[in-house]
Formats: C-alpha cells, structure tokens, sequence
C-alpha cells in the first residue's frame, strides 16, 4: 500500500496572506478526514515548496516538487493531494504533461479548490482547469508589469534593485535626500552614487583606450571594485553596463519577457525559459529622467564599437586556423581545388629583405605545372581586388535601396502580425471564460453533452493556442530578414578596416564570402554571404 503525499506552495501576490504552505496542509488534512478518502499522511511525504522557489522557475525545477516526482517514479506514493491546480505549474502545458505522468504511474491525484478526483472525473476537466490557471496566472503578471510600465514612462525605477552607481533618492543620505526632493527630484527617481566611478572608469577603458572586455574585467576586479550583488565582474555584466541606456539618463523598460516553451534538447517534456525580445514600440521610455553618468557620445562610440567588435570576434574565433584573408575562401578555377598562401622573402636592389606573399594552386602545388597550370598569383593584390570589388558591390546596392523603407515596412509586418495575435489570444480568452461557465453549469448536462461540449472547448482552444504559436515563429522569421540592415552595418565595418591587419581583413572576408574564384589573374566568381541581388 503507497503512501499519501501533499503538495503545498504559497502564493504570491495580493492574496498570499493566510495562504500559508501551513494552511493549505492544514486544510488538505481536513478535508481528507471529513471525506471517505481513507488516508493517513506520513510527515515525510509532505512536499512544502518554500519560499519563491516555486515561481519563476519551471516545475521540475522546483526542489519539493522534485523530491515529490522521486517519491512517485519509486512507487512511494498512491495518491497525491493540491490545494488548487494553479499551485501545480503556471504553464498549463506543463501542468497537464505531470498530470499524464502521474496517471500513468496510477496515482490519484486530488485538487480542493476545483474539487477534482482524477478516479472520479475525466481528465479533460483537468486540462480545462490547468488552462485557465494559466490565464488567471498570465493577467496577474500582466497586471504587475502595467504598473512598472507606467512607472517607467514617468522616469522612475520600478525594480527594487537599483543599477549599479546608481541609488532611488529616497535612499540617500537624509541631507542630500532632503535637497533633493525640494527641488523636485522624485523620491524613486535614481541619482548617481559612490558606484558610478565604476562605470565611468568602464567607459572610459572601451571607448578611449580601447580595451577588450575580458581585459576591463580583469582590471576592475583587481582595483577591488564589485558589482551590486558584492560579485566578482564579468565579461556579460561589462557588455550589459555599456549596452544600458540607463547610464545615459534614460530610463527604458520592457525590452524583453520570459515565456516558457519545450527544451529542444531535451527529450522528455521539460520546459525551459525563454527570453522573448519585444520590438520598441512596445517598450516604455522617458529620456533624461535622471542625471547621467555617462556622455551621450561616449555611449554612442561604445554602441558601435561593440557592433564592430561582435562580428570580429565571432568569425575570428571560428576561423582562427586560417592565417591569410582569402585561405579557404579562394578556389582555383582550372581545376577546382583550393588554393593555399605562400610567403617569400625577396631580396630588393638595396640588399633589404622584403617579404611577400602569394597564392599557390593546391593540385599544382603537389602534382605540378603538367596537371594544372594556374598561375602564382600575389596576395596583397588579389586581396585589394576582391575587397573593392566587394565594396563597391555594397555600395551600389545601399545607393539603390532605401534602408529606412525597408526597415519600415518590416516593421509593419510585424505590427500586422501583433494584431493577428492578440486577436487570437482574445480569442482564447473567450473560449476559456466559456468552458469555465460550461463547467460552472455540469449539472444542468447529461454526462455525455457535457463532455462533448467540453471536448469541442478544448480542441478549439488546443487550435488556437496552434495559430498563436505558428504567428509567433512567423514574427520570428521576420526578424531574421532583417538583412540591409545588415549589409549596412558590414559596409560601415568595411570603411574602417585597416588593410595592413591581415586578421582584420580575414575577419571581413570571412564573414561576407563565401568564395572567390579565380583564373589566372582574374577574379572570375564572387560568391558573397551578402543577399544582394
Ligand atoms: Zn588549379
């Protein structure tokens, strides 16, 4: 004979005062007694998920929860008891996957609030209830962000933590406090603290002195300065304080929200966390709110050198065997092979030596002249020949197309697929307020309209929840178009490269070619990554 678990989990929000993990098990015990369930709870198999571990994460990443699934997987448990369903998961997906597990396994699970028995009732209720937690759960969140949203559209921070050098006024000391808010200031507004040399001295290392990140990082954590949290830096937190606004007086919200969707690499039906990116007529902002810490042209030299040094040390990175700008990009158009660099050392009429370098057929390289007879060609040459005709190429087709125009009427494909889908999730809410008032009316069914009606419920919102996700990666796909911008953002890096760097030059050629064909000493094919046609 299996044991009796509880499941219990506060809430959070408004009501979670008297919804104590103590309550919900004092009221699952209660009921257990006054109904004909005969059970007997064991105090190890009562899973208290504490604090707000239960939360922001996914469900198996809950420890109680985890402890719970254990027990069940080794046939511990025979039944299992929830307060509501909403204390199960916030992704109704998720909610119901469990379900299925545990039903698998035979057990029984009963939820009080929606007076649920997976022996006695069907299982579609449980995915109904599962759904409309989800919502409840949704609107809570969107009701929370609301605030934050108008919060920031006023110049004020909403988190409860503050950027580093930066405090909200009204923690300041009393004296500089008082001044403040006499002339005005907002008491949540932020105002620069002892922290904000930290960031000044960022700043200044990547913009004026040209410092990588990973040598910033090294330097600030040397000089004994932490973050916010009393951590060590990182490369990450470096890129995030030259990427926020915040340091130039702007306050911005609601750039990104989390979601929950399937582990792709995970087999099982774990879900994962996902960050969702919003497009900026979405976020809230007021510029100027506070005083900054950093000049609005040092940040603006900071975004753009990230821009130029992300597509660096991407392909750098990737490519670091090869040592000139075109190995592995130049094929030899005789005989289709490789063609790979030779150095040489010549000496010139004064006696000094000078070096040069030149590109050598593979297959005439190692089965010469009599297989194929392409010629040695030089690589400072060819390499000025192809990065011009590149350039040039670039040129023409930026002079020809109207970036801005094409940029916008992306984003009204965006908005057109933003409306699809809130028209979808308005949708969805009517569906589910309908099988909530379905279910309210039970009785007033025969079993078998009910659950038909109850099916028919489910299979639209199942195909509705389908469309939504389809507009979703469609949205997705949009983004990713977003190739003039692109082919600007590599002629602005082409204007800058310095054609002595070979690494430079490698770097560029590797992330705009694909090949480049010669024969002789004639660039016969350039094959670019670009989609320009
Ligand atoms: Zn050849």
């Amino acid at each position: 004979m299996g044991n009796a678990a509880i499941y219990a989990r506060s809430s959070l929000g408004k009501n979670r005062q008297g919804d104590t993990v103590e309550h919900q098990v004092a009221m699952i015990k209660e009921f257990a007694t006054r109904s004909d369930i005969m059970v007997e709870f064991d105090d190890n198999y009562i899973f208290e998920e504490d604090g707000e571990s239960g939360y922001k994460t996914t469900l198996l990443q809950r420890p109680a929860m985890r402890r719970l699934m254990e027990s069940i997987d080794n046939g511990e448990i025979e039944i299992v008891f929830f307060k509501g369903i909403s204390r199960f998961a916030r992704d109704s997906g998720e909610t119901i996957t469990t379900a299925k597990r545990l039903s698998n396994k035979g057990v029984r699970v009963i939820s009080l609030e929606e007076n649920f028995d997976s022996f006695r009732d069907d299982p579609t209720m449980f995915q109904i209830y599962a759904v409309m937690a989800e919502q409840e759960s949704r609107k809570t969140s969107v009701r929370v962000s609301l605030g934050n949203k108008q919060k920031a559209r006023m110049g004020l921070w909403s988190n409860s933590t503050t950027p580093l050098g930066y405090s909200k006024i009204k923690d300041l000391e009393d004296e500089l406090k008082n001044k403040l808010v006499s002339k005005g200031f907002h008491p949540h507004s932020l105002y620069p603290n002892d922290d904000s040399i930290i960031i000044e001295i960022i700043f200044d290392l990547y913009v004026n002195k040209g410092w990588g990140r990973k040598k910033i990082v090294s330097h600030v954590n040397e000089k004994g300065y932490r973050t916010k949290k009393g951590n060590l830096f990182n490369e990450k937190i470096i890129s995030d304080i030259l990427n926020n606004e915040v340091y130039v007086g702007n306050i911005v919200y609601g750039k990104k929200r989390y979601e929950y969707v399937q582990d792709d690499e995970d087999s099982s039906s774990r879900k994962v966390q996902k960050e969702i990116k919003l497009s900026e007529d979405d976020w809230a902002r007021k510029d100027n709110a506070h005083p900054p810490i950093v000049d609005e042209d040092v940040f603006k030299k900071a975004r753009s050198l990230i821009a130029k040094r992300k597509g660096m040390y991407n392909f750098g990175k990737k490519f670091n065997a090869a040592k000139h700008p075109l190995t592995g990009l130049l094929v030899c158009g005789k005989c289709g092979q490789t063609m790979i660099c030779q150095k040489r050392t010549n000496k010139t009429k004064s006696g000094d030596k000078k070096e040069y370098r030149y590109y050598v057929c593979s297959t005439y390289h190692t089965k010469g002249r009599s297989v194929c007879n392409q010629k040695n060609i030089n690589a400072t040459k060819l390499e000025s020949g192809v990065f011009s005709k590149l350039y040039n190429e670039m040129n023409e087709y930026l002079k020809n197309v109207d970036v801005e125009s094409k940029v916008e009427s992306q984003k009204n494909i965006q908005k057109q697929y933003q409306k699809e889908m809130t028209l979808i999730e308005n949708n969805m809410n009517k569906k589910v307020n309908a099988s909530k008032t379905l279910m309210e009316m039970r009785d007033v069914y025969d079993k078998e309209t009910f659950m038909q009606l109850n099916k028919e419920i489910n299979e639209e919102i199942k195909s509705l929840r389908k469309q939504l996700n389809e507009l979703k990666s469609n949205m997705e796909n949009v983004e990713g178009e977003s190739f003039v911008y692109d082919i600007s953002l590599h002629f602005e890096r082409a204007k800058d490269i310095n054609h002595d760097n070979l690494v430079e030059l490698r770097d560029f050629f590797k992330s705009v070619l694909s090949s480049v064909i010669i024969s002789n000493e004639d660039i016969t094919e350039i094959n670019s990554l670009l989609k320009i046609s």
